[in-house]
């Protein structure tokens, strides 16, 4: 069994780097091929294989796997959640965008079941990376959002009320969903940023309404 722990390389960027390529690739040293899928909020992940022509258009879908090595992937987000995963076992790669029509979905669900189906992983090998995302501290929602998250993730210290008001984190919701289907806590980690409270760092698409975005990239390189 090879270990590819030493060659993987994952990044979370913020407003200086966005999701150019060529400062990501600054930032990594070196000129690497990027795939990012078109986003569309959907529970739709594409799997790039060996062969698979990346110069042609993207197609819609919002997580990527890869078990390509080379192969930079991302999504982009701005409050939304920005995922990487890594099964350092297996070899193979994910990045997820995560806002709340995609955790409402189970869109993690759904590339974990896809890990272990597809590529053999053990959910409890997976480690997973959350970049900076909108918390519940600025993302007040409807009650229509909150029950759709909470149909998909359960019970969980991830919704909270004030003054009859209801705040959700997505961050922490992605991670109830991802230790239901068998990760491990310790191998989660979770940025603390709030991009919301963080306007000078990162793009928040309810704080500005800002059209920029920041990325979530990860590559075994
Ligand atoms: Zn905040």
């Amino acid at each position: 069994m090879q270990n590819y722990s030493s060659q993987v390389k994952l990044l979370f960027t913020d407003r200086g780097v966005g999701i150019d390529r060529d400062r990501v690739c600054a930032l990594i040293g070196r000129e690497v091929d990027l795939y990012m899928p078109i986003q569309r909020h959907t529970d739709v992940a594409v799997t790039i294989l060996e062969g698979h022509d990346l110069t042609s258009e993207g197609c819609v879908a919002d997580a990527v796997i890869t078990d390509r090595v080379g192969l930079l992937i991302g999504v982009q987000t701005a409050d939304c959640v920005p995922i990487v995963a890594f099964d350092p076992h297996r070899g193979v790669i994910a990045a997820i965008h995560a806002g709340w029509r995609g955790t409402a979905k189970g869109i993690l669900k759904s590339v974990v079941a896809a890990l272990c189906t597809d590529f053999s992983c053990r959910a409890g090998d997976i480690l997973m990376a959350v970049g900076p995302s909108i918390k519940s501290c600025c993302y007040e929602v409807g009650s229509d959002v909150m029950d759709a998250v909470r149909q998909a993730t359960g019970a969980g210290n991830y919704i909270c009320s004030e003054a009859g008001r209801w705040y959700v984190d997505l961050a922490r919701a992605n991670l109830h969903q991802a230790l239901s289907v068998g990760l491990s806590q310790a191998n989660v980690w979770i940025s603390p940023d709030c991009t919301s409270c963080l306007p000078d760092r990162y793009y928040s698409y309810r704080r500005t309404k800002c059209t920029g975005r920041q990325g979530g990239f990860i590559g075994m390189l």
